[in-house]
């Protein structure tokens, strides 16, 4: 991710300036970064349907909800949103589409959605703010979650969304 302009300038690059400058980010991880397929520019927006289930059909994944990729939290959610589906289509009792279950769904998943939205919201502001005491916080929290297993892996569980509510087949 990068500001406006800089995603620009990335963009406009040659293949070659462009291999440079990916090599120096990722510190050469991904070895010898070469023949780049076509690139496109994709604005770092959050977006919720105003309802995830209706006129019965039920919305998962980026159908419902899109948000910048920080916390690893997209893929996440999506896989609750299919489980949550399941669940309220099992159990309508011989109607999947009906008004209660898709009622039941959206109320399901709007909590978790929006508070990890928030988050996730609240976090990419941080980092595009350039405010020091922002940049300090993140930087401190990140040493305790590396240094703290126990933090750590409280904050995996929360990432992973294992704390809440979850469908029962998610938990076995
Ligand atoms: C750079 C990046 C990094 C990410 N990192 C993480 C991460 O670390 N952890 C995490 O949990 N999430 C991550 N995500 C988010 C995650 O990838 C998405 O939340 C997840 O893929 C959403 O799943 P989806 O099935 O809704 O959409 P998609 O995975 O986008 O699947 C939609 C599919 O529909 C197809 N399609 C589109 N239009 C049509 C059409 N008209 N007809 C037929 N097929 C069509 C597309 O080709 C695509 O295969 C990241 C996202 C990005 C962009």
């Amino acid at each position: 991710m990068a500001r406006p302009d800089e995603a620009q300038r990335l963009h406009d690059l040659s293949e070659a300036e462009l291999a440079v400058e990916i090599q120096l980010r990722s510190h050469g991880e991904l070895g010898l970064i070469r023949e780049i397929g076509p690139r496109k520019l994709f604005p770092m927006i959050r977006q919720v349907a105003r309802k995830f289930a209706a006129r019965r059909i039920f919305l998962v994944g980026e159908a419902a909800h899109v948000m910048p990729p920080l916390g690893a939290q997209g893929l996440n959610l999506s896989l609750r949103d299919a489980a949550f589906a399941v669940e309220s289509i099992a159990a309508s009792r011989g109607d999947p589409g009906s008004a209660l279950a898709q009622k039941e769904y959206d109320e399901l998943r709007r909590s978790d959605v929006m508070f990890r939205i928030a988050a996730i919201d609240a976090m990419n502001r941080s980092l595009l703010a350039d405010i020091l005491p922002f940049a300090g916080a993140r930087a401190a929290a990140m040493a305790a979650i590396s240094a703290v297993p126990a933090l750590r892996q409280f904050a995996m569980k929360r990432g992973l969304g294992e704390s809440g509510t979850l469908p029962a087949f998610m938990t076995n």
